[in-house]
């Protein structure tokens, strides 16, 4: 008997079809940083919010022809930042860096092109001094009432550099989607410092995914390691909802083998199913089902590289959706090898891309794939995807890239098509 996995491309289309954008939520400045807009932010106020000096200098005033080389003028004030608003007659002003400009003024010389001159102090100008010299006008870099930031940015600290600026206090963002993880296997050991009995392995899973949801835009509200029985799965996975999850994370047990339990165990809580193995590797027994509920759930295989890849390109882009965000666009990247598979799988490929002495970039498929191997993926700084149907790739080959986390990976833009 001979069926066709399902393609990669169609399980992700019935993973986003259940998939919403989560409301917003407000959020302080403070608590900004990796959080996702959800609406554009509108400037309260103009940057900067004065008109003032770009220079250590002089502030001068004067017609449409500049002020020439040579002329003097008396030293009527000084103006230092933090100073309030001043305004000057016809002379001219000491000003520093910042300093608001006194009203009447439309020019600055900097200090290094003045000679100041006493009894009456005065200062030369050593140069020619135009309007608007050296001047940053109030609302230059922004406009009060513009849209400075687009919704579905991702809050870095640049962007928090820019909204401090400007006096935004809370920004509108995507709630986190509530997740939870549930690392099953009798064999696995959580505790870093106990001794393995045979047979047992440490708990690496866990960590991994613990470490990687939130970056990936998730809120972690449950983890837990149970053995190979459904009623313990049963029980971790009603306190994991009671926690406030709203998609699920499982690792091991949705295989072939005899304690390959999850399954059953959804069928238990009346889940439906929506798939259950791909045309992928690794990670070919995912499973993906929603709880009579509307909780989501993914059934990782158990394998590290297998929970690596679900999460990349199956747990990710749902989140992308939960958070309002596009799809993600890969880069495209030539290999530095020749490449041969088997055709009727998706390979997704530890690899790392690296940048010649030209500046161009090429992705070598790393040593080690096999999806139990932790340390190539380690040496690793990107996936390369190697489509379904192909079977050799020549060197030189553009495949499809996509960095270690969709929210962490240089968008270089290009398009879908
Ligand atoms: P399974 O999908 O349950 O058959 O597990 C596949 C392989 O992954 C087995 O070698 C397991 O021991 C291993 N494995 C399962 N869960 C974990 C985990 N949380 N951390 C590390 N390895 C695991
Ligand atoms: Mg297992």
């Amino acid at each position: 008997m001979s069926h066709e996995l399902l393609a990669p491309e169609a399980a992700l289309r019935l993973i986003l079809a259940e998939c919403t954008a989560l409301p917003a939520e407000n959020c302080a400045l403070d608590d900004a940083l990796g959080r996702v807009l959800a609406e554009a932010v509108i400037a309260p106020e103009a940057l900067p919010p004065f008109d003032n000096s770009a220079m250590d200098g002089y502030a001068l005033a004067g017609g449409s022809e500049p002020l020439p080389a040579g002329s003097e003028w008396l030293i009527e004030g000084e103006q230092a930042a933090g100073d309030g608003a001043s305004r000057a007659r016809h002379g001219a002003w000491e000003i520093m860096t910042g300093a608001r400009v006194p009203d009447g003024l439309d020019r600055v010389i900097a200090v290094e092109q003045t000679e100041r001159l006493d009894a009456p102090p005065r200062v030369r100008l050593k140069a020619a001094v135009a309007a608007g010299d050296n001047l940053r006008r109030a609302g230059s870099d922004v406009a009060q009432g513009v849209a400075v930031l687009a919704a579905g940015i991702l809050l870095a600290p640049n962007h928090l550099m820019l909204l401090a600026a400007l006096g935004v206090a809370r920004v509108r963002v995507a709630t986190r989607p509530r997740l939870a993880v549930l690392c099953t296997g009798r064999e696995l050991v959580d505790a870093a410092g106990a001794a393995l009995a045979p047979g047992q392995i440490r708990n690496s899973n866990g960590p991994h995914l613990a470490a990687a949801l939130p970056r990936a835009g998730a809120e972690l509200v449950h983890r837990e390691t149970v053995g190979d029985e459904v009623e313990a799965f049963l029980a971790a996975f009603a306190r994991a909802r009671d926690a406030g999850a709203r998609v699920v994370i499982s690792t091991g047990a949705v295989s072939m083998g005899r304690y390959d339990f999850v399954p059953e165990a959804l069928q238990q809580l009346g889940a439906t199913a929506i798939f259950h193995k791909l045309a992928i590797r690794p990670g070919k027994p995912l499973l993906f089902a929603r709880l009579p509920d509307g909780t989501l759930f993914f059934g990782l295989p158990g394998n590290p590289i297998a929970v690596a890849v679900g999460l990349r390109f199956f747990v990710e882009p749902a989140l992308r959706t939960m958070l309002g965000l596009p799809h993600e666009v890969p880069w495209r990247v030539s290999l530095t090898a020749d490449y041969a598979k088997k055709p009727r799988l998706r390979f997704h490929l530890k690899a790392r891309v690296a940048m010649d002495a030209q500046g161009g970039l090429s992705a070598q498929v790393l040593e080690g794939q096999e999806s139990y191997r932790i340390r190539s993926l380690t040496e690793a700084n990107a996936w390369a995807v190697i489509p379904l149907e192909a079977n050799t790739l020549a060197a030189g080959s553009l495949v499809e890239v996509y960095g270690p986390s969709h929210l962490h990976s240089p968008d270089f833009g290009g398009s879908h098509a």
